[in-house]
């Protein structure tokens, strides 16, 4: 099975398919077609993109089920949430094709010349490398834009996902877009370096590890191509002493169990103080242990199993680890006796600097409260992280909150009063070792894109 990319139902642990690797020469053929496509797709109006991503969109709509059932099967995300997940993807495709010409219009800038202006012009062929976790989202979030800006998509999906990436090219081609608009490669990530080389290629998007990021900013680096790297994460959320504990809590355990708690922008680390330590811990650990975690065809549960095998065993040394080195356990911390790559919900406290808890992200749904002297320090904590994706804030008193929002905590986005989540209208992306670039929004679109001058004595 060396020659395939196997997809196995986490929830089971049974190998559901197998996709046949592409060879060089399909590799090279891709390549080419994208090329051609890239030269007819950037003559292409505004009307005739936005006329394609509504397809687009509507062609998820029309499969929705059948996508969600398959991340269900392929990664084990809660079948609801694969639903929710599909909806946003048509969402932001609409969201593209009624703002993209917006959003890239020529400015012009009086100079010493008659005429001089800045015009947005598309760069070529972009290669995404996604990942699983949001099998859908993360592709369509980075193929919106780019494809409105007039680039053409190669996409490298997950290995363990190739059923979802399969899927996204076919429907695209069923919503009617241009041959080579997107094509998927089933490869493994061995593969990758020799195509971003690739002369074809103009510029890569990554989201995945910051391990992942280091490789690729290596090879695209040197090639000389823009990279956007969207990365690892450990949001922290810090309480502070005005906010009311019960509320807090409930915006903790929704960050923090998002994607049964797989998400880079999921609340990890709780900051809180001595003041509101242990009533932060009761209602935090209450919440946890009332999440219904299991099969997630089943919608009555909200955590559903973690999507590799791996993955698991390694949140489960992190979690071991960090008890070992003085975390104390409220809840959760066990490898079930099921086939399942099921972790229960878990609670970790008395966190400090050093544990695989505090440094490290956990990828699932374990929650690290830390102990702060007081609101100042709490800062201090948050901050000393390699990671900068998300965080938030939690309490009363708004204008502080916005203060420390802005001018202190290092982070690409900042809530008050609210989960991390990446809504298309808004840029997202991070800073530190969480990568750099930003997806969506206005500042999304002009990622990939020549942002050419143009001046006339
Ligand atoms: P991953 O192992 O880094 O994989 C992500 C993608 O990169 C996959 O397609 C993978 O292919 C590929 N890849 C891995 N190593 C590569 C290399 N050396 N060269 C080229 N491609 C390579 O990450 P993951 O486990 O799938 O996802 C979890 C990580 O992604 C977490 O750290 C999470 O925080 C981060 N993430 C970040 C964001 C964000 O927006 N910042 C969003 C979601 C997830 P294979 O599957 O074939 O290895």
């Amino acid at each position: 099975m060396a020659d395939k990319l196997i997809s196995v139902d986490p929830s089971t642990g049974k190998k559901i398919a197998g996709y046949a690797i592409d060879n060089e020469k399909k590799v090279t053929a891709a390549l080419i077609t994208a090329t051609e496509a890239f030269a007819k797709w950037r003559k292409q109006p505004y009307s005739k993109r936005a006329k394609v991503l509504n397809n687009i969109a509507k062609e998820l709509r029309k499969q929705k089920e059948r996508l969600a059932i398959l991340a269900t099967q392929e990664m084990g995300k809660p079948i609801q949430q694969g639903r929710e997940e599909v909806e946003k993807c048509a969402v932001t495709l609409e969201y593209y094709a009624n703002e993209g010409e917006g959003f890239l219009k020529d400015i012009h800038v009086k100079t010493d010349a008659t005429k001089s202006y800045v015009t947005y012009q598309p760069l070529g062929v972009i290669l995404a490398i996604m990942p699983w976790n949001f099998p859908y989202w993360q592709v369509f979030r980075a193929f919106a834009p780019t494809i409105m800006a007039g680039n053409v998509m190669v996409l490298k999906h997950a290995s363990n996902v190739s059923g979802c990436a399969v899927a996204i090219e076919e429907l695209i081609i069923k919503a009617g877009a241009p041959k080579g608009l997107l094509q998927t490669f089933l490869l493994p990530s061995s593969r990758i370096e020799k195509i971003i080389e690739h002369p074809a290629v103009a510029a890569v998007t990554l989201t995945g590890s910051t391990a992942a990021g280091r490789k690729v900013a290596e090879a695209a680096g040197r090639s000389l191509k823009k990279q956007v790297l969207e990365l690892g994460g450990s949001d922290a959320y810090i309480i502070l002493d005005d906010a009311d504990i019960e509320a807090a809590a409930q915006i903790c355990v929704d960050g923090r169990l998002k994607n049964s708690g797989q998400s880079c922008v999921a609340a990890k680390r709780f900051i809180v103080t001595k003041n509101t330590k242990k009533a932060f811990e009761e209602a935090m650990t209450r919440r946890m242990e009332a999440a219904t975690w299991g099969d997630p065809m089943n919608d009555a549960n909200k955590v559903g199993p973690m999507a590799r095998h791996d993955l698991r065993d390694q949140l489960h040394e992190q979690v071991i680890k960090s008890i070992e080195m003085g975390a104390k356990l409220l809840c959760g911390g066990y490898i079930p006796k099921d086939k399942g790559a099921y972790y229960p919900t878990t609670v970790l406290t008395d966190v400090v600097k050093g544990m695989p808890a505090h440094d490290e992200e956990l990828f699932g749904p374990v929650a690290a409260i830390i102990v702060a002297k007081n609101e100042a320090d709490a800062m201090r904590i948050a901050n000393d992280n390699e990671y900068g994706l998300g965080g938030a804030i939690i309490g009363k008193n708004i204008a502080k909150a916005e203060k420390m929002a802005v001018e202190e905590m290092e982070a690409g986005s900042i809530f008050i009063n609210d989960f991390v989540h990446s809504d298309q209208r808004l840029p997202f992306g991070g800073v530190k070792h969480s990568g750099y670039g930003r997806e969506i929004g206005e500042f999304g679109i002009k990622e990939f894109v020549n942002i050419k001058t143009i001046y006339i004595k």
